[in-house]
């Protein structure tokens, strides 16, 4: 059977290559697309993906602000950053990394991210939004495996997704946006039984259970779409590349698969933001 590698960087060049003459329309106007990352304490892979989007913003001419926070800040004082950010003309987007540290309410803070400068859909409105298919900013992650699928148009209608991982980020809002697409969802977590067998009937499988190839080859269904959001130490995915690649019909690699695109969705949200700024 033929094989597709669906290329996450051709996707997010796809992504970028359109924002470009927004920005320029935006810089006539005075305003440069600008994302505030917060950083809280100092977690490798965390200040790794910041760095990431910090420099994929200047690549496009956009500005990104990184404000570090000490890991022992408390949850109003991260809050009231958060506000500061809000309130500036300036910022068109806000994005707290996950995770941070245990002692901080991440929902609270999360949550006190204005609903027009939350590019990450990581608030309880911006999560409820795309659960009726009505956000502005879905969360990146899951709108990149979207975008991934209609740029290789791969329809997922009446088809069975298999979704590993029910995060407020990422599992669930992925099996939110396949249901929207008419794809029947089955979602799976820690506690599901027999969950080899589930995946085993995925007609698209997505992977976001954030361990290292945890998704074993003769898991595959023969013909399936495979989509690995995991991001594990060393560049290595959630599903085992190699072993899937066997049965699947288009499998993403890690990297170079949805990290990239998830990069790519984050500045278009902030450029869709400073956008929607002018008409505020
Ligand atoms: P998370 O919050 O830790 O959630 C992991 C999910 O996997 C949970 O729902 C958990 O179930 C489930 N899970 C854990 N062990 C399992 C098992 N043995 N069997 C079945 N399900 C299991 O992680 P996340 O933030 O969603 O991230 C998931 C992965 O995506 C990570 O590798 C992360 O690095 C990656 N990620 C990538 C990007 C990107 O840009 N590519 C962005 C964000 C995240 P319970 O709910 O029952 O605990």
């Amino acid at each position: 059977m033929e094989k597709l590698i669906l290329d996450g960087n051709r996707v997010a060049d796809s992504i970028k290559g359109n924002l470009i003459d927004r920005i320029t329309e935006l810089s006539k106007k005075g305003i440069v697309p600008c994302l505030a990352t917060i950083l809280v304490g100092d977690n490798p892979s965390s200040k790794t993906y910041v760095r990431m989007k910090g420099n994929a913003c200047k690549r496009l001419g956009m500005q990104s602000i990184r404000i570090d926070l000490p890991a022992d800040i408390t949850t109003d004082e991260l809050i009231s950053q958060i506000n500061k950010l809000n309130h500036d003309p300036d910022v068109h987007g806000i994005l707290l990394q996950h995770p941070v540290p245990h002692h901080i309410d991440e929902r609270a803070a999360f949550d006190a991210i204005s609903i027009e400068k939350d590019v990450d859909g990581v608030t309880t409105l911006g999560y409820a939004l795309n659960a009726f298919g009505a956000a502005t900013f879905p969360s990146c992650t899951p709108a990149a495996i979207m975008a991934i699928l209609e740029y290789y148009n791969l329809q997922v209608e009446g088809k069975h997704a298999v979704v590993i991982g029910r995060s407020p980020i990422l599992g669930k809002p992925v099996s939110a946006m396949l249901l929207n697409k008419n794809a029947t969802v089955t979602t799976c977590h820690s506690r599901t039984i027999n969950l080899e067998d589930i995946v085993r009937l995925g007609d698209v499988v997505v992977a976001a259970v954030g361990k290292p190839n945890f998704v074993r080859g003769d898991w595959i269904k023969p013909g399936a779409i495979v989509l690995d959001a995991g991001y594990n130490e060393g560049n290595v995915g959630d599903v085992d590349f190699n072993e899937c690649l066997e049965n699947a019909y288009a499998i993403t690699p890690v990297p170079a698969g949805v990290g990239p695109v998830t990069i790519a969705t984050l500045l278009k949200h902030t450029v869709d933001a400073a956008e929607k700024s002018l008409l505020r």
